[in-house]
Formats: structure tokens, sequence, C-alpha cells
């Protein structure tokens, strides 16, 4: 038995640490309770080393541009470090939350990384000037993919709450077109692509899952 000198417990098998006060334990560790998973070692070590190259870019990134005023050749009044630490911080701070238990469904992590992603998006082409490009093009490229994703897990996901992010990824792809619509009666190709394909998710929806549709509606209309 290992004994924790603060504590003042007894701990079975061979741990390193005490279980309440994470303190060194002292004594004779007994046959280990656990096995040593190696996997999962290696695979926290990559994760540390992938945070550690990503903050060290982050790091040289801005150093170069604040203290040493390195700029791109066709933006030399942007400060583009700030705009890469968002796109790397952002990433880093998906990553983390894929790894964390109990941080709600596949369907929400999906949501929420494709609203971080359009934000981002929008901003940086703001600062790089290709506004058209992103909202064009950019924007409903990634809204359909996100109701393709969440018509996927709709049908994986038995206890998730996939089906709400699914009717109201769908919704949210046909907004935008009509608001364009009437604005100035143009429509982007890729906007009416988004458009079918959220049509066509939506039809697949209701001949598939029919029932469960009926059911989040009335759970959240109170109908
Ligand atoms: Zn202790």
């Amino acid at each position: 038995m290992k004994k924790c000198p603060y504590c003042l417990i007894e701990v079975g098998g061979n741990p390193e640490k005490c279980p309440l006060c994470q303190s060194r334990l002292t004594g004779e560790g007994e046959e280990a309770y656990f096995p040593v998973r190696d996997t999962l070692k290696f695979m926290s070590f990559l994760y540390k080393m992938q945070m550690f190259i990503v903050l060290s870019v982050v790091i040289v990134g801005l150093g170069l541009d604040f203290l040493f005023g390195i700029r791109l050749p066709a933006y030399p009044n942007l400060h583009w470090s700030l705009i890469l630490a968002m796109w790397l911080l952002v990433a880093e701070f998906v990553l983390l939350r894929q790894f964390r238990p109990g941080t709600g469904s596949a369907a929400r992590r999906v949501t929420i990384m494709v609203f971080l992603i359009i934000l981002m998006l929008l901003v940086t082409a703001y600062f790089f000037d290709f506004m058209w490009l992103a909202w064009d093009w950019m924007v409903p490229i990634v809204i359909a993919a996100m109701g393709t994703a969440n018509l996927v897990l709709a049908f994986l996901d038995k206890h998730g709450n996939a089906m709400a992010y699914l009717l109201s990824g769908l919704f949210f792809g046909l907004i935008p077109c009509i608001v364009r619509y009437f604005i100035d009666e143009k429509m982007p190709v890729a906007w009416m692509i988004c458009m079918i394909i959220a049509l066509v998710l939506f039809a697949g929806v209701i001949i598939f899952k029919g029932r469960a549709v009926a059911h989040e509606l009335r759970r959240r209309f109170n109908l």
C-alpha cells in the first residue's frame, strides 16, 4: 500500500500521485490495478506536441509582425499575425473541446465549429479584401457541408439532438438565399446550390425521419 503524507490515506495499486490532493505518494506500491495505456500516452504526447508547434508559430508570427515589422507585400498596413493567431487559437479551442467529455453532442460541436469558421472567414475576407468571394462562394459551401454532416449525424447519433441542429441548419441555409434574392434579385450560383442541397436534405429528413421531425417540432414549439 502507498500512503499520502498529507491526506493520511492508503492507496491501493501502484499510482504515483494521491487521488485526492495529487501529492507524490510514499511507500511501496503493489501490483498496479490498471494497465498502462501506451497508445493513450502517445496520443497525449502528440496532442501536446502539436499545441507546442501551434503556439510557437503564433508567438514567432506576432514577433515578426510587430517587433521586426515584416508585412505581406500586398498588404503593408495589415497585422497579418493577428489573423493567423485567430485561426490557430480557435482551431486549438475546437480541438480541445473534441477531447473533453460532456461538451455536448457531435451535432452541437459541428454547428459551433461551422459558425466559428464562417465568422473567421468573414473577418479574414474583410481585411484581405475578398468579401464577395467569401460571402458568395465560401459561406454557402460551408453551410451546405454543415447540413450534410448534420444529416449523417441525425442517422448515427441516436441519443443526441442532431435533429434539432439539422433543422435549424437547413433553416439558416435557406434564409440568406431568400434575403439576397429580395435585396437585388440576384442569387450567386453557390447560394442556389446551397438552397437546393438544403431542400434535398429536408426532403430526405421528412421521408426517412418524418416521425422524429414531428416529435422535435412538437417538443421545441410546444405544439
Ligand atoms: Zn493526498
